[in-house]
């Protein structure tokens, strides 16, 4: 940890000031702007100092130069969803949340450049999240940027919290009274937003009063704060909107949404987040996906995880879940609610619900990028959503999202240019956080 810890302050580059400059890039800023080739971009305290034409711009003196040429960069991929700390190999655990287990999965996370992530709601002891995102703010970053929403709120006996290790993760609530008070106390811990679950599962458990998260969503406001909503239901979707909700963390998935819902949407300024791949993860492993076998899959979990997942005795266990046919079905319909959504100039943040088991951090982001092109955005519309879109959301687009002059230098270097094959930013050169290589 000794050697972490001054990696982590060297690699901040803030006392050195040093100056890296990448040269002729292919660039797509994610400003949804036309490729630019030949681009340099210059880095210095973690941030682009400038960016653009190479025959242009002329390397400091001193500064160093790395050539790129044939190389894409794009920015770091902002994740709008995704759970931190709490899972270890396939189990999830209240005794798995530590600070040493929160940093491997940020480091996860970064090292597929992935070099934002948005805690949703399962930060068991929200001060712990709390240090970290205040240590990162101060400038000691080892891995993906956090923006948490500590715990999250359910009905008593709700969805999550009765599944296994998931019981005391979000506040049971039975009154609006008392949701506002935990809505009180998350805002005193400076949460950057608010979670809650309104999802029966498939009829089986109780779902949040549209009483009490109409009082969640009026509190946070009150904090200014946004509020997130895990759904399911266009119905909930509906009458989450009507009482202000900020965010869809998953799509709607019984029906095919509506001009009413769009209309909605817009009228909130919400942002719409899929996750796809969370569709996926409740029946791939039947199917034995090929990228079980892909290094860029295999190098973010262990040899008994891989195995596991691989066994036979995983896919008949994942087979046999009598859900499983359902959720194919809801995949599509997330994937054509997705699309619909998209064409109706919705603002689609990127998620995909990452950290719970079977729910790799790092390769689910960018299966969820090619998900998404399966829906029928361009590759181009996807980099925007999780980078522009996704710091629009966040409220942190002044600093962050786009490679422009003046904003934090997170980025990823590719081989090859996912304007061409969204599958492209699976070829990982390097990966910069704070404008220094992570990897
Ligand atoms: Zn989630």
């Amino acid at each position: 940890m000794k050697n972490c810890f001054l990696l982590c302050v060297v690699s901040l580059g803030l006392a050195s000031g040093q100056v890296t400059v990448l040269q002729d890039v292919d660039l797509i800023d994610g400003t949804g702007a036309a490729p630019r080739k030949g681009v340099s971009i210059v880095i210095s305290g973690g941030r682009v100092r400038d960016i653009g034409p190479s025959s242009q711009i002329k390397p400091p003196s001193g500064a160093n130069v790395v050539p790129l040429a044939g190389k894409t960069v794009m920015p770091g991929i902002m994740n709008l969803h995704g759970h931190i700390g709490l899972v270890k190999g396939l189990t999830q655990a209240r005794e798995n949340y530590t600070r040493d287990n929160i940093d491997a999965h940020l480091r996860m996370y970064a090292s597929y450049g992935v070099t934002t992530v948005v805690s949703m709601g399962s930060d068991i002891e929200p001060e712990l999240m709390l240090r970290v995102r205040d240590e990162q703010r101060g400038g000691r970053l080892s891995g993906a940027r956090v923006f948490f929403a500590g715990r999250g709120f359910t009905a008593q006996n709700g969805y999550p919290a009765v599944l296994p290790g998931n019981k005391g993760v979000p506040y049971e609530v039975s009154t609006a009274a008392q949701a506002r008070a935990y809505v009180d106390q998350m805002a005193k811990m400076k949460v950057d937003l608010i979670k809650m679950w309104v999802d029966d599962e498939l009829g089986r458990y109780a779902k949040l009063a549209p009483e009490i998260y109409t009082a969640i969503i009026d509190q946070a406001h009150k904090h200014k704060l946004k509020a997130a909503a895990h759904l399911f239901y266009l119905a909930d979707a509906k009458r989450l909107l009507d009482a202000g909700l900020d965010a869809m963390a998953h799509s709607v998935r019984d029906e095919y949404v509506d001009g009413d819902l769009i209309a909605k949407l817009k009228k909130n300024n919400a942002t719409a987040i899929a996750t796809l791949t969370r569709e996926q993860s409740v029946f791939v492993y039947a199917d034995g996906p090929a990228w079980l076998d892909t290094p860029f899959f295999q190098r973010g979990v262990s040899p008994e995880t891989l195995a596991t997942l691989k066994s036979d005795a995983y896919r008949n266990k994942v087979a046999g879940n009598p859900d499983a046919p359902k959720f194919r079905t809801f995949f599509e319909t997330a994937s054509r609610n997705l699309k619909k959504l998209q064409d109706a100039g919705v603002r689609i943040g990127f998620g995909t619900d990452t950290g719970p088991p079977g729910r790799i951090q790092g390769f689910f982001e960018h299966w969820e990028m090619e998900l998404m092109v399966q829906a029928g955005l361009t590759p181009m519309q996807v980099i925007q959503t999780a980078s522009k879109n996704a710091a629009e959301y966040l409220g942190v687009s002044k600093d962050f999202g786009t490679l422009e002059k003046g904003k934090v230098a997170d980025l990823i270097v590719l081989d090859k240019n996912p304007l061409d094959d969204i599958r492209n930013t699976r070829t990982i050169h390097t990966v910069y956080l704070g404008g220094q290589k992570f990897q």
